[in-house]
C-alpha cells in the first residue's frame, strides 16, 4: 500500500539562474538553498522517486527547478497531522526564509508560495540528520518513510 503524506525537499542551486517555470512565468533564482513543501496523496515513495528522475514530462513547478537544482535532503510527514500549507507556513517563520517565486507550487491553495529560499546553510539546521534523509540513501529512505506512517 502506498503511504500518502507530505514532504519537504531541500535543494541546492549552485549558481544564479533565470528559469522559466511553465506557465507561471520566469523567475530569478539566486544561488543558495530552497525548501519545497509538497503533498503526495498517491504515495510518498513514488513521488520522491519521480522527483529524482531526470527524464520526465514536466508537470509541477518544482520539475522546472529540479532541472538545475540538486536534492540534498528530504523530510517526510504523515498525512493529517498538519497540512502541507501549515508546514509551509511554519517554514516561512524560520529565520532567513524568503519568497523568490510567487505562486510556486501553490496553484491549488491560498499560500503565496510553497518554495522558500535560504541563502545561508546555517539557517537549515532543522534538516537534521535524524529528521531527514539523503536522496541517495535508498535503504535509509524506506526506513524513514516507514517511520512516518
Ligand atoms: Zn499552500
Amino acid at each position: 500500500m502506498p503511504t500518502p503524506g507530505y514532504y519537504q525537499l531541500l535543494l541546492r542551486l549552485a549558481a544564479d539562474r533565470r528559469i522559466q517555470v511553465g506557465k507561471l512565468g520566469r523567475f530569478d533564482f539566486p544561488a543558495g538553498y530552497y525548501v519545497y513543501t509538497g503533498s503526495a496523496r498517491g504515495g510518498l515513495k513514488g513521488r520522491l522517486a519521480r522527483h529524482q528522475r531526470r527524464q520526465k514530462r514536466f508537470h509541477w513547478h518544482i520539475d522546472y527547478l529540479l532541472r538545475y537544482a540538486k536534492i540534498v535532503r528530504i523530510r517526510t510527514f504523515p498525512e493529517g497531522k498538519e497540512t502541507e500549507c501549515k508546514l509551509n507556513a511554519r517554514l516561512f517563520r524560520r529565520p532567513g526564509a524568503q519568497c523568490v517565486a510567487d505562486g510556486f507550487g501553490s496553484s491549488d491553495c491560498r499560500c503565496r508560495t510553497h518554495l522558500a529560499f535560504f541563502r545561508r546553510e546555517d539557517d537549515l539546521s532543522f534538516f537534521a540528520a535524524n529528521d531527514s534523509f539523503s536522496p541517495s540513501g535508498q535503504r535509509e529512505q524506506r526506513r524513514t518513510v516507514a517511520q512516518s506512517q
